[in-house]
């Protein structure tokens, strides 16, 4: 007995995944999933001729909804298919990325913060830092982000890599939960990451989070068809469990 929904998914469209969305779709099936969720990296308003190169353009949006609506239709009677974006909350471009996505069929945002405080200036979320301001900034951002209400989730919570003492990250981190606690915002524990082997999901935060009464949901934030998986072929996830308390 496996999970029931998957939000986090990706698609080429991002340059930074492989794989045709038929494809994530039949890998959802065959591993047991009754939802599937699509949830590509936002193209994000910009004015000023900046090209991101970890998402997709404004003018490629409709195409990939289109494509996922497409699917829908066509599986409506394997697997429950749904529209979404993972988001970071770039305040400068925020309302006006708002304006677009609410022209359109999209069910739901999952908060996905990469970069401090945003993609052009700022620095990336994950690269190694004892800063203590960074790491705060990352917090505050993030909380900031959720007070606007729009979004279904934190993914990856744990993103930001401080490699400084327990107390500091500690202290900054029982911020986030106490907000995810008082206005029930789940806690994503990223397959990827643990695919991967990166640093994320860490034991230190997801302790944290479990013993303050959190409540999670896993994502498989897959950037590949074979890595929608149930939690339980998740390499290091089972035991990972374990030893945070956590369950789905
Ligand atoms: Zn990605
Ligand atoms: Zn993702």
């Amino acid at each position: 007995m496996g999970i029931k929904a998957n939000y986090h998914t990706h698609t080429v469209r991002c340059k930074h995944a492989t794989g045709t969305e038929r494809e994530y779709v039949e890998s959802a099936i065959k591993n047991g999933y009754k939802v599937l969720g699509f949830s590509d990296h936002t193209p994000q308003p910009y004015t000023d001729g900046f090209v991101s190169p970890i998402r997709m353009d404004m003018d490629e949006l409709d195409g990939y909804l289109e494509t996922i609506k497409a699917l829908r239709d066509e599986y409506a009677d394997r697997i429950e298919i749904r529209t979404g974006l993972e988001v970071e909350y770039f305040p400068e471009y925020f309302d006006e990325l708002m304006k677009e996505l609410e022209k359109r069929d999209i069910e739901y945002l999952i908060l996905g913060q990469h970069c401090v405080p945003d993609e052009e200036y700022g620095v990336y979320a994950g690269s190694a830092t004892d800063s203590e301001e960074q790491l705060r900034e990352y917090v505050d951002l993030v909380i900031e982000a959720l007070g606007t209400g729009k979004f279904m989730y934190l993914a990856h919570p744990d993103l930001i890599h401080f490699t400084g003492p327990d107390d500091i990250y500690l202290r900054h981190m029982t911020r986030l939960c106490e907000y995810a606690l008082d206005n029930n915002v789940q806690l994503e524990v990223n397959g990827q990451g643990l695919i991967l082997q990166r640093w994320y999901p860490c034991e230190r935060f997801f302790k944290l989070a479990s013993d303050m009464g959190c409540s999670f949901i896993f994502g498989c934030d897959a950037h590949a068809p074979e890595h929608v998986l149930q939690p339980s072929d998740v390499p290091g996830l089972p035991e990972f469990m374990k030893h945070t308390g956590i369950s789905f």
